[in-house]
């Protein structure tokens, strides 16, 4: 029988395509932009983003070409400095998520709009949640005025990601769509896309490994990265998200790679309580146990299994249970530190998960 469910759509306007940058202009157009600022990383990334603004011709203010991991409240101080300056009307955030970040960073200071041209798997453009750092420590929040007003996807924008990074970027993804299938907050349609996402990202991820100028596995990929943000941005975060927030924030490890490594351990972990999502899990990944599959992948798509290859000492296991346990978020299992011990110690040393539950 079916369950009684909530389901809240996603307000964002989504456009899909090969080519879709140009319907920019067009898009600006509709929310009434005068004057949109394109936001970007330094480096290769900024010619592009300089290219773009060149397209916008007047409709442009230019670019600010700053934006760096994590979200440093100084860095979109000094991005509100050049709104301000330029009298920008909306912002064209260009990039993966860091560069999504400053774009609701900014978004939630002026309630601007923004218009999203993602170039990774990270599926933040999705999302009303926006995750800062001020004085060392990261902060995250949730806000209507954050989630983006248009994303447009471009799978031509994805075919430079390098190989390694769109296998972690992408099994980010997959790490939306599994906390989604057990989050309270599911509902029917969020599960039909959590499963379809991680379906699409482990059918496409290898064949990108294997050939990264594969139009077509870039398509599936980024399409794979839609649906897993999108149940990002409708239902929230358990065990998995609260263990890379807090290995992420207090040894500074990379935020893609952390999730490749720990995903498969907090499946293990949550496999005893939310048997049935992890069986949907399963079926999306074509093997006959979840957290298995998902160590295989990591596998397969050559990315590092070890936390200890990240540069994580073997001594902040503890503290790393500590902070979890100190300020959880939600989970279908309840959190016992031993266990949390021993998920974390398989993680650091790059083990299969322990299906022993
Ligand atoms: P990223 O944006 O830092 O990009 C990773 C690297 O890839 C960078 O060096 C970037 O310059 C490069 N790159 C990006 N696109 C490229 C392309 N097409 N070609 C060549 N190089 C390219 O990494 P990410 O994984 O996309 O995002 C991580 C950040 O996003 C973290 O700060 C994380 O907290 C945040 N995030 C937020 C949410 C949310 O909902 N708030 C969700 C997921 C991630």
């Amino acid at each position: 029988m079916t369950q009684p469910f909530v389901h809240q759509p996603l307000p964002t306007r989504v456009i899909f395509g090969t080519g879709t940058l140009a319907q920019l202009g067009a898009e600006l157009e509709r929310i009434g932009s005068r004057r949109a600022l394109v936001l970007s990383t330094p480096g290769r990334a900024e010619a592009q983003a300089r290219a773009i603004a060149a397209s916008l011709g007047e409709r442009s203010a230019g670019v600010f070409a700053g934006a760096v991991m994590h979200t440093p409240v100084e860095v979109t101080e000094s991005a509100l400095d050049v709104v301000r300056e330029r009298a920008a009307d909306a912002f064209v955030a260009f990039g993966g998520g860091s560069v999504t970040g400053l774009g609701k960073a900014l978004a939630l200071r002026t309630d601007l709009p923004q218009i999203v041209l993602p170039t990774t798997y990270a599926g933040s453009e999705m999302t009303p949640v926006l995750g800062e750092v001020a004085a060392g420590t990261k902060t995250t929040r949730k806000d209507p005025r954050i989630q983006p007003e248009i994303v447009i996807y471009d799978v031509e924008l994805t075919l430079s990601l390098p190989a390694g990074v769109s296998a972690t970027s992408g099994m980010n993804a997959i790490a939306h769509a599994v906390e989604a299938l057990y989050a309270w907050e599911r509902s029917p349609l969020t599960s039909l896309m959590a499963e379809q996402g991680i379906a699409s990202l482990a059918e496409t991820l290898p064949r990108i490994i294997d050939r990264p100028q594969d139009r077509e596995a870039r398509a599936g990929a980024l399409y794979g990265a839609w649906l897993c943000g999108s149940c990002l941005g409708m239902v929230g975060m358990a065990l998995h998200h609260k263990l890379c927030h807090v290995l992420g924030g207090t040894f500074n490890l990379p935020h893609a790679e952390t999730h490749t490594i720990v995903l498969p351990h907090a499946a293990a972990y949550n496999t005893p309580a939310a048997g049935s999502a992890m069986a949907r899990a399963a079926r999306a990944l074509g093997t006959a146990d979840a957290a298995c599959g998902l160590y295989d992948l990591a596998g397969r798509l050559g990315a590092t299994q070890a936390l200890r290859d990240l540069g994580m000492p073997e001594s902040g296991i503890e503290e790393a249970v500590r902070r979890t346990m100190a300020d959880p978020y939600w989970n279908p299992r309840p959190l016992e530190a031993e266990a949390l011990r021993e998920l974390l110690a398989r993680a650091w040393h790059g083990k299969r998960p322990s299906l022993a539950g």
